[in-house]
């Protein structure tokens, strides 16, 4: 019995006879306004494309489940944390970060890794990086930043004087800048890399008490990396690298596992901590704040269309669920708003009916119409509230506790010396964690780059950061010098 063909139709569910030619005054003559299914198909294809991601552009993703392995809810009351053996789906997107949607994926970049838990209590993004820290730690600064590693207003090149320029004017990018030149700068592939909240975050547990967290979720496949030149070469080679491997693995049932711990600080620590605990620049050692563990991630699953669920997947760090909080992380505080931001003026207001991004539970609340939307919108319920009508309280065992704090309202330039301590943590990454090789490699990596600075002020970029290096470490700053050619 051969199968039953489905009839071709407009988007409206007509159905047409000619797809490929159009209708004509005779057959060579003019085409007829008339010819609707011509129209349609022009105007869709022109519009096909919506705005990139202006940061983290060329990603890919999967779907995948999130196990919980240890009991964490003396630190936190999410339902999903409640035991060991509770699960959630997950769906993660990997990206690079500062090329455009074509861009390589072996490009020297930091990697977004961003993971949407589809817990009962709505979605949870934990929206991190495959590196504890960031270039900066204000958000002011993000937009400066980010277009110094796009290209340069007048060549449209990619430009190493604007990128080394603002680094050396912010020189508490050196922690991640020593991260991003070691080869974990360029990762074999997503698989082979862990992710990190990066943010200090918080939990809240069952009595109402509150502990700082980090998150780390460690690659089971083990670290690996290109070096320099292979990432190079690679780039050539198959721009989409990092893409195909993800594919294929895991279209042939070799699905990459993960597993999730937690550094925990409590206030007290974090009101006698050397460094700021909520300063993105810096790290909590693990000698002090042991990595606890929690859970355990597999991605099993790659999307069936690439644009409906990885184009429009909607990450955002303000999306925790009660008993895990944010925190004074200044770079946290400005994502909570630029990425709903971002995702509206993408996506539309509605971005959340969007079936990637829908929570297992169904939304209610008060919000209605707008652009695209596609859920019953609300039906006939009331749209405002306090109402008489329907059955929707705010539940009051969702607050958080209260959280004190006396300080100035300023713009504060002056903080204390430790805060501004850009030298002691990369100092010790490159001298006690690195091994010779990555050191070799990290040295060779800034060299290479660097190398690249032109222009009128290439001099004194290259001075400005090299006394960075020196103060990081004497061994580095004297290497970067030698292989740059500089007289120290
Ligand atoms: P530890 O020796 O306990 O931890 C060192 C960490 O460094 C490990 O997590 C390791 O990751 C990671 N690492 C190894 N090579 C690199 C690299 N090239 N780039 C980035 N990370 C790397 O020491 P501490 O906790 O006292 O931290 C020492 C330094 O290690 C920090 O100053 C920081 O630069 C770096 N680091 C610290 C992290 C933290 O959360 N404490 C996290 C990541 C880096 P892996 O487990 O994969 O081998």
């Amino acid at each position: 019995m051969s199968e039953k063909k489905k009839k071709l139709t407009t988007a409206s569910g007509i159905p047409y006879a000619k797809h490929e030619d159009s209708m004509t005054v005779g057959p060579r003559g003019p085409i007829l306004l008339q010819d609707y299914v011509l129209h349609e198909k022009m105007a869709h294809f022109n519009r096909e494309r919506i705005p990139e991601r202006v940061v983290h552009a060329k990603g890919t993703g999967a779907f995948g489940v999130f196990r919980v392995t240890h009991d964490i809810s003396r630190y936190t009351r999410a339902k999903l944390f409640s035991k060991a053996g509770n699960e959630c789906p997950v769906f993660v997107r990997f990206s690079t970060v500062g090329g455009e949607k074509g861009s390589a994926d072996t490009e020297r970049d930091p990697r977004g890794f961003a993971i949407k838990f589809y817990t009962e209590d709505g979605n949870w993004d934990l929206v991190g990086n495959n590196t504890p820290v960031f270039f900066i730690k204000d958000p002011k600064k993000f937009s400066d930043f980010i277009h110094t590693q796009k290209r340069n207003p007048k060549t449209n090149l990619k430009d190493a004087a604007m990128f080394w320029d603002f680094l050396s004017l912010n020189p508490e990018s050196m922690h991640q800048v020593m991260i991003l030149f070691s080869d974990r700068g360029t990762p074999y592939s997503y698989r082979n890399m862990n992710g990190y909240g990066s943010h200090t975050f918080s939990m809240i547990n069952d009595k109402n008490e509150r502990v700082w967290v980090k998150f780390h979720v460690k690659t089971k496949q083990g670290i690996k990396n290109f070096t320099g030149p292979e990432a190079d070469e690679m780039k050539g080679k198959d721009p989409d690298w990092a893409q195909g491997d993800l594919v294929k693995t895991i279209e042939k049932g070799d699905f990459p596992l993960w597993t999730m711990k937690i550094q925990v600080m409590t206030e007290k620590q974090a009101s006698e901590f050397k460094w700021n605990p909520f300063d993105l620049t810096k790290v909590w050692p693990h000698s002090d704040f042991p990595l606890i563990d929690v859970g355990e991630m597999e991605l099993n699953k790659i999307p069936e269309n690439y644009f409906r669920d990885v184009e429009q997947a909607a990450f955002a760090p303000s999306h925790v669920v009660d008993g895990i909080g944010y925190s004074f992380d200044k770079m946290l505080q400005g994502r909570l708003l630029s990425y709903p931001d971002a995702h509206r003026y993408r996506l539309g207001a509605n971005y959340e009916q969007i079936p990637v991004n829908r929570p297992l539970n169904k939304p209610s609340n008060y919000e209605r119409d707008g652009y695209m939307r596609v859920d019953d919108n609300g039906g006939d319920s009331p749209n405002y509230h306090p109402n008489s009508f329907d059955n929707i309280e705010a539940d009051q065992s969702y607050k958080e506790p209260p959280l004190k704090m006396e300080s100035d309202v300023a713009d504060w330039y002056d903080r204390n010396e430790n805060d501004d301590d850009h030298y002691t943590q990369p100092g010790i990454l490159f001298e006690k964690v690195m091994t010779e090789q990555e050191r070799k490699n990290t040295v060779n990596n800034i060299v290479g780059h660097m190398k690249g600075i032109g222009g009128p002020k290439r001099e004194e970029i290259i001075r400005r950061q090299l006394g960075h290096f020196l103060k990081t470490s004497e061994k580095l700053g004297k290497a970067v010098a030698e292989g740059l050619g500089v007289n120290l």
